[in-house]
């Protein structure tokens, strides 16, 4: 991975926060196209944040790419441009965390900070036989007073490459390769034969259902957008209007709104494409959207008029995405 055995702080701090939520395999593409585009951290924080998020669509969790331009805008005006270079410095930063400080500091600057990620949980719970779950607020602080103990503090960069490839190629999820296991002597989960049920997690997720009925209004070549400027999911993407119910309703219904009536009267439904489930972490979006061709020009305080073909010039959730790809 181009991330790996480099030193550079900006691109492992990037590359640690793309993949905090996302898999390596797509990851590495928005990897490559943010370090095309924004080479240094100065060029990231000289963008308009519009690009930013464009740049990000389709990697989810927006709160990344937003944190991750206002550090760099951080970086820019409070440390001369120049990427910080302690613990408490990096961490300082906005959307950083211990886990991604620690692995900056410990791979750019090699300094004594151990990492500990889902491979490093893993990878202890069964040397040592721990079931506290790793979610848990006492479970993160063991863990890491422990990932501490072990750091090889004179080799910290390598020490904390060597235990997160053991635990992401031999100590995997599934089918770890526990019989060829240099380290099976001193396995304890491998002694008491528990290694199946480590680590242990918490599921205490709630899901929360939302209904989302998006209108998509069609004024000769042109459609209405809006910001998403809420602190909710999307915060910085665009959308179309949208009409949102506390429960599933039908088409009856949603167009009795009373905003709705006043923003449109004038229209013909051109098609209605029945809600879809698009499931995020912590909710499940069931999305109906409504395109009408509307007779007159609309006004209404967030939402723009522009035109349909530059509706890929925008940052917009992928839902949305898959909705125009249909
Ligand atoms: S013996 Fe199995 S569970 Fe224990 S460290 Fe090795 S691979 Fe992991």
């Amino acid at each position: 991975m181009p991330w790996r055995n480099i030193s550079d702080p900006y691109k492992i701090w990037l590359s640690e926060i793309i993949l905090q939520q996302t898999q390596v395999v797509q990851g590495l593409n928005y990897y490559l196209k943010f370090t095309e585009t924004f080479p240094t951290v100065v060029d990231l924080a000289n963008a308009p944040e519009d690009k930013v998020m464009r740049l990000w669509q389709g990697l989810g969790y927006y709160s990344r790419a937003r944190n991750l331009h206002a550090a760099a805008k951080a970086i820019k005006s409070n440390h001369k441009g120049k990427f910080p270079n302690t613990y408490e410095s990096i961490k300082a930063l906005k959307g950083v965390g211990d886990y991604t400080s620690a692995a900056v500091a410990s791979f750019a600057y090699n300094l004594p900070h151990a990492v500990v990620d889902g491979n490093v949980y893993r990878v202890l719970s069964r040397l040592f036989n721990i079931d506290t779950p790793i979610n848990s607020t006492q479970g993160k602080k063991d863990f890491h007073l422990l990932a501490d103990e072990l750091l090889n503090k004179k080799q910290p960069a390598l020490h904390n490459s060597a235990i997160m490839e053991f635990g992401a190629l031999w100590c995997r999820p599934q089918n770890p390769k526990c019989e060829e296991c240099p380290l099976q002597a001193q396995c304890l989960a491998f002694q008491n034969k528990t290694v199946a049920q480590l680590p242990v997690k918490d599921k205490k997720i709630k899901i929360k259902n939302r209904y989302l009925h998006y209108f998509i209004f069609n004024y000769k070549n042109y459609v209405y957008i809006q910001k998403r400027t809420e602190k909710d999911i999307w915060q910085n993407l665009y959308e179309f209007y949208l009409i949102e119910t506390a429960a599933p309703e039908p088409a009856e219904i949603v167009f009795k709104d009373k905003a709705l009536k006043k923003l449109v009267s004038n229209f013909k439904v051109k098609s209605v494409i029945p809600a879809k489930k698009h499931i995020l972490s912590h909710q499940h979006l069931y999305a109906t959207f409504y395109e009408l061709d509307i007779k007159t020009e609309l006004t209404h305080k967030t939402l723009s008029k522009i035109k349909r073909a530059d509706l890929n010039n925008f940052g917009l959730p992928q839902l949305i995405t898959k909705y125009l790809n249909q």
